[in-house]
């Protein structure tokens, strides 16, 4: 049998969580430390009304086997549960229920042959299969090209736009193919409603679970520890420096920071490989909840197809997950993806909420912010990262250029688009490949 090791996970997010069990059920003694008060990252939820809500709204599509798979495996897979969603898009004044292929020959404020055409072009893309037909050209690109300027202005651009801003004619077509393809999977037929998938209690329900499963298997997960420097040692095993002044030794570590946090941590790196961590751009998020007394709309998911509103969707939570479960109370996002020099990222809760509250009236006349009985706002600068053109040349791989040290990061997902599915395979793929390093003698104290 080869000996047990000792690795550190710098990370207590979703990807960070699943490496650490992993690891920790193969018989690792794991480290795992997470800078935050609390675990899970970008999908952890905080307490409201009784219950817990995602700090960023959360739902699963039909095709996300790995967390249903490691859901069933901890014992909490019924807490797994597929509701009806409802989808619309906002534009002239109006929303437009998008509820299945047919809903896209309603959309009125353009000519009914774009209509035709941008249903013809969905229905296509839903149909292919190969990602990499879709690698080499931008979104903006081949939609034009598909649909024409004007359908693609108003409906495509506008949301690629409203999700990338200044970057929207960056994205490349694998991106786009990939949303279109992962919504017709949570539907049995293109004329049936979509069903999304949501965790009972919250994700804290599979984050704490996890949290749970990494101590019942010997590790140890130190919350509100952030990793502070990272400095390998002669013999190739790393010595790390935590904020609450430890210094550990682990035979290999595995981050799950994002890029930029790597590249600050380590930057001796190469500088071939830090060209990969800086391939990717990230889009920030900003989140603003509102805690209301009554509904802005019948929809879950409300795309925002107007330019003069300056938020990218409005997600209604209690629409998907009723306000029975909230003590009556309804739970409203307003989401807003942005570069990162946007004002959103550092403006006042008050002067964003300010800024906003016409913009809500104008897809709802008679809200009032007296409906709102209280309000947060969650800002994530490394939501999501920016997929251009032929990415997978450049995607960062799990094992860096230095010994025993691997990243595990939602930069490192393609040609799926990041989510809580995809980092928790990360997670179980980092961990494979940690053990077989392990397995071959490749992490440890080398002789020098
Ligand atoms: C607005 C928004 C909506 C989303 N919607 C969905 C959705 O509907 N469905 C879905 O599945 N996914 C969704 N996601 C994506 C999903 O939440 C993320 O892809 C996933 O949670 C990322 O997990 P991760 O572990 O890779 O990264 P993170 O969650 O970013 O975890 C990284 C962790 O590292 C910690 N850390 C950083 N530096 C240090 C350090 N020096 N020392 C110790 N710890 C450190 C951070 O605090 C963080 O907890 C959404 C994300 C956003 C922002």
């Amino acid at each position: 049998m080869t000996e047990r090791r000792t690795i550190g996970v710098i990370g207590g997010g979703i990807a960070g969580l699943a490496a650490a069990y992993r690891l920790a059920r193969q018989g690792q003694r794991v480290i795992l430390w997470e800078r935050n008060s609390y675990l899970g990252g970008q999908a952890a939820a905080f307490p409201v009304a009784g219950s817990e809500l995602e700090y960023f709204y959360h739902h699963l599509f039909m095709n996300d086997h790995d967390i249903r798979e490691l859901m069933e495996e901890l014992g909490i897979g019924d807490d797994l549960i597929w509701l009806n969603s409802s989808v619309g898009f906002f534009a002239d004044g109006k929303i437009y229920p998008l509820q299945g292929a047919l809903d896209l020959l309603r959309l009125d404020f353009i000519p009914l042959h774009d209509r035709i055409r941008i249903g013809l072009v969905t229905l296509y893309l839903q149909k292919r299969t190969n990602w990499r037909e879709f690698e080499q050209i931008t979104a903006a690109d081949w939609l034009r090209r598909a649909v024409g300027e004007r359908a693609f202005d108003r409906v495509f651009g506008a949301q690629l736009r409203a999700k990338f801003g200044k970057r929207y004619d960056q994205v490349a077509m694998v991106w786009f193919w990939n949303k279109l393809h992962l919504r017709t999977q949570s539907r049995t037929s293109p004329l049936q409603k979509e069903q999304l998938g949501y965790i009972r209690g919250s994700w804290n329900t599979l984050i704490n679970r996890l949290g749970e499963a990494i101590g019942e298997n010997g590790g140890e997960v130190q919350v509100g520890v952030g990793t502070e420097s990272i400095e390998q040692n002669e013999d190739g095993t790393w010595q790390v420096s935590t904020t609450d002044s430890q210094t550990v030794t682990c035979d290999a570590l595995v981050a799950t920071v994002p890029s930029p946090l790597l590249l600050r941590l380590v930057p001796n790196l190469p500088e071939w490989y830090q060209e990969k961590l800086t391939g990717a751009v990230y889009q920030g998020a900003v989140a603003m909840i509102l805690q209301m007394s009554r509904k802005l709309s019948d929809i879950y998911w409300l795309n925002i197809g107007d330019p003069s509103i300056p938020f990218t969707g409005v997600i209604e939570h209690t629409n998907f997950i009723g306000p029975e479960h909230y003590q009556g109370n309804h739970f409203l996002y307003i989401s807003k993806y942005l570069d990162q020099d946007h004002p959103y990222l550092t403006m006042s809760e008050d002067d964003l909420f300010d800024e906003y509250v016409p913009y809500l009236q104008k897809i709802n006349p008679d809200f009032s912010p007296d409906w709102v009985s209280q309000r947060w706002v969650f800002r994530e600068r490394a939501a999501q990262p920016i997929i251009t053109q032929n990415y997978s040349e450049r995607v960062p791989e799990h094992r860096t250029p230095l010994h025993g040290l691997y990243l595990a990061n939602s930069a490192q997902i393609y040609p799926e688009d990041r989510g809580t599915n995809y980092s928790i395979r990360l997670g179980n793929r980092v961990a494979r490949i940690v053990q077989n390093d392990i397995d071959h003698g490749m992490i440890g104290p080398q002789k020098v």
